[in-house]
């Protein structure tokens, strides 16, 4: 049997369906879903494909409690499914595949997944961040076995246990204070001495009783043999280096934007972030790039999705646009 590079019979590769769309969304979180709410209400029918999380990194959180028109929070995977709702009821067509390759040298645009080809006229790139790793010791051994990025997925196996939780921005407090319904104990491990988060997350945490600081230090190594049994700490100021023992290890500490595909055809600034204009117009016209994969400052629901929804306006216009030049052509 003939194989490809990718490792999959090359005859099964030559079946691959090949689909043209006016507009492809890169994303199902708050920018890709966004855009095709629009995309989809200006009748362009556009074609979402969702990579593995679906609803994006909101889906991992409890509750939002920053999004407008949700007095109360709402879900983080409930707001998700709310937006998809809202995209397809206009027509918008939301796939579970993941785009494997990208060329944007050429018209219509390819993208490709494990079981097609789609050829588009126009992209919105939203294919967000994900979040970034220690790189210490333990860590890669024991995700899955006590170490975790995702509170809400997570939270329930340390019922009456210790965590220690490491960063010191929203996400790091957010989660930690969720993480004290279930843990005994969330130990907050900072490596400064003040913190990123906002004051009234910092103030919930100083108030609640479960939660207790290590401040100036960082992990050195995840200890445990098959489960988590210990960190090990390092005051950066002092250099003092202890053993805290610990049942979990939740990592809140940053994301890295989902731009590989992108590399070489793109620019990006030095991080990896896409650049673009106020018009969320990328190097490449007819490409849009919104949320976090363009925006390393305000990492929010809300601007995401208003970034997905300007992008989407842009697309139309421009789609529009080339219709007038080249009447007929599809
Ligand atoms: C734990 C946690 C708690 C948070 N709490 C809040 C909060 O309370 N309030 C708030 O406003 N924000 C919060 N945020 C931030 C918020 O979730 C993000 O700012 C927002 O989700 C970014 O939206 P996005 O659409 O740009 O990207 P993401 O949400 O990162 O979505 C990216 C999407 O791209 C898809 N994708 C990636 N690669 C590919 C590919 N190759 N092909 C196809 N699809 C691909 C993914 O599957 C995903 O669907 C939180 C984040 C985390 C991690």
């Amino acid at each position: 049997m003939e194989f490809n590079l990718s490792g999959f019979p090359a005859a099964e590769a030559q079946q691959k369906k090949v689909e043209s769309v006016r507009l492809l969304v890169l994303g199902s979180g708050p920018a890709g879903l966004s855009a095709a709410l629009y995309a989809a209400r200006a009748e362009l029918t556009p074609l979402v494909l969702t990579g593995v999380e679906i609803g994006g990194q909101a889906g991992l959180t409890f509750i939002i409690e920053n999004y407008p028109g949700f007095p109360e929070g709402v879900g983080g995977y409930q707001l998700g499914e709310l937006f998809q709702k809202q995209a397809e009821k206009f027509g918008a067509r939301v796939e579970f595949e993941t785009a494997s390759a990208v060329d944007l040298s050429r018209r219509p645009f390819k993208i490709s997944t494990y079981g097609a080809d789609y050829l588009a006229d126009s992209l919105v790139i939203a294919t967000g961040a994900s979040s970034n790793h220690l790189g210490i010791p333990g860590e890669k051994e024991l995700t899955g076995h006590g170490v975790s990025y995702c509170a809400t997925c997570d939270g329930y196996f340390f019922k009456e246990k210790r965590v220690v939780v490491v960063g010191g921005g929203d996400s790091a407090l957010e989660e930690g204070l969720f993480l004290t319904r279930y843990a005994s104990s969330v130990t907050i491990v900072h490596r400064r001495d003040s913190l990123r988060a906002g004051a009234i997350l910092q103030k919930r945490a100083h108030d609640n009783p479960k939660v207790n600081f290590v401040w100036n230090s960082v992990l050195t190594a995840i200890v445990g043999d098959h489960l988590v049994e210990g960190v090990k700490l390092k005051n950066v100021v002092s250099g003092e280096e202890s053993l805290l023992p610990t049942d979990g290890v939740f990592i809140f500490i940053g994301h890295t934007p989902n731009t590989e595909l992108f590399k070489g055809q793109l620019e990006m600034d030095e991080r990896g972030y896409i650049k673009t204009d106020m018009l969320m117009q990328t190097s490449v016209p007819g490409v849009y790039a919104a949320g976090e994969v363009a925006d390393p400052n305000f990492r929010q629901v809300v601007t995401s999705a208003g970034m997905g929804a300007a992008a989407a306006m842009q697309a139309i216009k421009y789609l529009e646009k080339e219709e007038v030049q080249s009447p007929g052509v599809a």
